[in-house]
C-alpha cells in the first residue's frame, strides 16, 4: 500500500473514522438484542442435536487489564473456580434435561474463553472436561478444533497443563499478547516479556498445539514503532494465525478505561496507518489476510475451507456456512435457530438462576433474525467482512431477490465510497471492496446495517 500518499490516508482516516462504528462481532450488534427470552423456545431449539461450536466461558482473571472489553471477574477466593465449575456442570444438566436430549447432543468444535481459562488447575481441567464429554458427543468427521484462550504467564501455563490439555483433545491455543512495549503494557495493566512469550509458544508447539496470537492496535501510547516492533517479534515465531483487534476506547461504557489518559489514545489517522503497516508486514512474512484483521498461514488445516466458504461469526472465522453455537457459563452467548441468547451477565444472578432450577438466560438479551436480518447478516459477515467482495448473482440465487432492487438505497450510498476509491462498482455483477477500502470495511458494512439507519 506504499503507493498511497500519507495525505490521502489522513483524509480517509478522518472522514471514515472507525471509532464510532461497531466491530460487527455479530449482526445485529449486541446492543440491539432486546427481545424477551422464551425459555420454552430455547429448549426446543436445542433439539437439533448438532452444533458447530460449544463455547465455555471461564470469567476469572488473576488481575484485570484496563483496556479489556470481555466479561470477566478478578479471582478473589481460592475456591472461586471450583464453585464456578460445579455451576457449569449443573447448567449443562439443566439445559439438556429441559430439552430432553441428555446423551444426544453433538458438536464439532469446542472453545474455552474468558477471562482466563488457563487459570484452571489440571484437576479442574479434567473435572470439567470429563463432565462435558460424559454429556455431549463430538462429530469426528473432519478436523475438530478444541481451542482455548491463554494469558502468557509461565506460572499458570505449565508443561503438565499443556500435556493434559493435549491428551484431552485440545489442539489450538490463543495467546493474548496485545503489545510488547513496556509503556503500553503498564498503562493497560498487563505485563509479559518477549522471552517468556516465545518460550511458551515454543512449548505449546512442541506439545502439538496450533498457536494463534491476538494483538491489539490503537492502544494507549502505542505508535507505529511500538506496534511494528511487536509485530516483528511475533512474525518471527510464525504463529498459525494472528488476529489484530482495534482497541475501542470508551470510558463511559467501560469505566475501568478511565485510568487510561485520553491523550494517550492514537488518533484515527495513526490507527489506520497501524492497520495498513500490520497488513504489509504480515504479508511479507507469509500471512494471507482472512477477512477483517485476521491473518492465516497457508498450511493451516482450515486454510482452503476458510478461503472458499469462510464466514465470520461471534466464534471467529468458521469454515461452516451454517453456524450455530451453544454457550455455557455466565455471559456466554448461544446462536441457535437464527436466534441469539445470552446467559446471565452478573455472576451472582447466573448462580441464583441455577439454584432456582432455571436455565440461566438473561431475560431481555435475545434477538431472532427475521428474513431481512438473515440476508444482511450473510452480506455483512460473509461477503463484506470476510471476502471483501459481493457477488450479486450468487447472492440472488441464494436468497431469490433482485439485488439491485433490494439494496437500491444502499447502492446509492456506496457512490461516495466509490468516489473515494474504497469500492469498485464498474462490474455490474460485483461490488468489490478495494485494497484501500479493506481498511474501512466496517464503514461499508454499516451502510447495509438497518439497525443504525432506522
Ligand atoms: S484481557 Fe484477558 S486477562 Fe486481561 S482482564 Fe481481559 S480477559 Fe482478563
Amino acid at each position: 500500500m506504499k503507493h498511497i500518499e500519507m495525505k490521502e490516508w489522513e483524509k480517509l482516516a478522518r472522514k471514515y473514522d472507525e471509532n464510532a462504528i461497531p466491530l460487527y462481532v455479530s449482526y445485529p450488534v449486541e446492543s440491539f438484542w432486546k427481545q424477551t427470552v422464551d425459555p420454552g423456545k430455547y429448549a426446543n431449539s436445542l433439539k437439533q442435536n448438532d452444533f458447530s461450536f460449544l463455547y465455555f466461558h471461564f470469567p476469572f482473571c488473576k488481575k484485570i487489564c484496563h483496556y479489556c472489553l470481555c466479561y470477566k471477574e478478578a479471582l478473589k477466593e481460592e475456591n472461586d473456580i471450583d464453585i464456578y465449575i460445579s455451576y457449569l456442570i449443573r447448567e449443562m444438566d439443566l439445559k439438556l434435561d429441559r430439552a430432553n436430549i441428555a446423551g444426544k447432543l453433538k458438536a464439532r468444535h469446542m472453545h474455552w474463553g474468558g477471562g482466563t481459562p488457563t487459570l484452571l488447575t489440571p484437576a479442574q481441567i479434567e473435572k470439567i472436561h470429563n463432565a462435558i464429554t460424559e454429556r455431549i458427543g463430538f462429530v469426528h468427521d473432519e478436523v475438530n478444533e478444541f481451542s482455548l484462550e491463554a494469558y502468557p504467564d509461565e506460572n499458570i501455563i505449565t508443561q503438565d497443563k499443556l500435556f493434559l490439555l493435549k491428551e484431552l483433545g485440545f489442539n489450538s491455543i490463543s495467546f493474548g499478547i496485545q503489545d510488547f512495549d513496556e509503556r503500553v503494557q503498564k498503562v493497560i495493566n498487563r505485563e509479559h516479556d518477549v522471552k517468556t512469550v516465545r518460550s511458551l509458544i515454543e512449548l505449546a508447539r512442541r506439545t502439538g498445539f496450533r498457536v494463534h496470537v491476538d494483538l491489539c492496535y490503537g492502544l494507549p501510547f502505542q505508535g507505529l514503532n511500538e506496534l511494528e516492533n511487536t509485530l516483528r517479534e511475533v512474525a518471527e515465531v510464525q504463529p498459525d494465525r494472528i488476529t489484530m483487534f482495534p482497541y475501542a476506547h470508551n470510558p463511559f461504557v467501560f469505566p475501568r478505561q478511565k485510568v487510561i489518559p485520553n491523550a494517550s489514545i492514537p488518533n484515527s489517522f495513526i490507527k489506520t496507518m497501524q492497520a495498513v503497516m500490520s497488513d504489509d508486514l504480515l504479508e511479507t512474512h507469509g500471512y494471507v489476510k482472512l477477512g477483517l484483521a485476521n491473518y492465516i498461514r497457508t498450511d493451516d488445516p482450515f486454510f482452503h475451507d476458510l478461503q472458499e466458504r469462510g464466514i465470520k461469526s461471534l466464534m471467529g472465522y468458521s469454515p461452516h456456512e451454517k453456524i450455530n453455537f451453544l454457550g455455557f457459563g455466565s455471559t456466554s452467548i448461544s446462536f441457535i435457530d437464527n436466534t441469539f441468547y445470552q446467559n446471565n451477565i452478573k455472576l451472582e444472578e447466573y448462580y441464583q438462576q441455577i439454584d432456582n432450577n432455571s436455565v440461566p438466560l438473561e431475560g431481555k438479551r435475545s434477538y431472532r433474525h427475521n428474513d431481512d436480518d438473515f440476508i444482511r447478516n450473510v452480506l455483512i459477515q460473509k461477503y463484506i467482512l470476510t471476502r471483501f467482495k459481493i457477488d450479486k448473482k450468487q447472492f440472488e440465487q441464494k436468497f431469490e431477490i433482485d439485488f439491485n432492487i433490494y439494496f437500491s438505497k444502499e447502492i446509492k450510498r456506496l457512490g461516495q465510497y466509490e468516489k473515494d476509491g474504497l469500492v469498485d462498482l464498474t462490474n455490474p455483477d460485483i461490488i468489490r471492496i478495494t485494497k484501500k477500502g479493506e481498511f474501512f470495511c466496517r464503514h461499508i458494512a454499516h451502510v447495509f446495517d438497518t439497525f443504525y439507519t432506522k
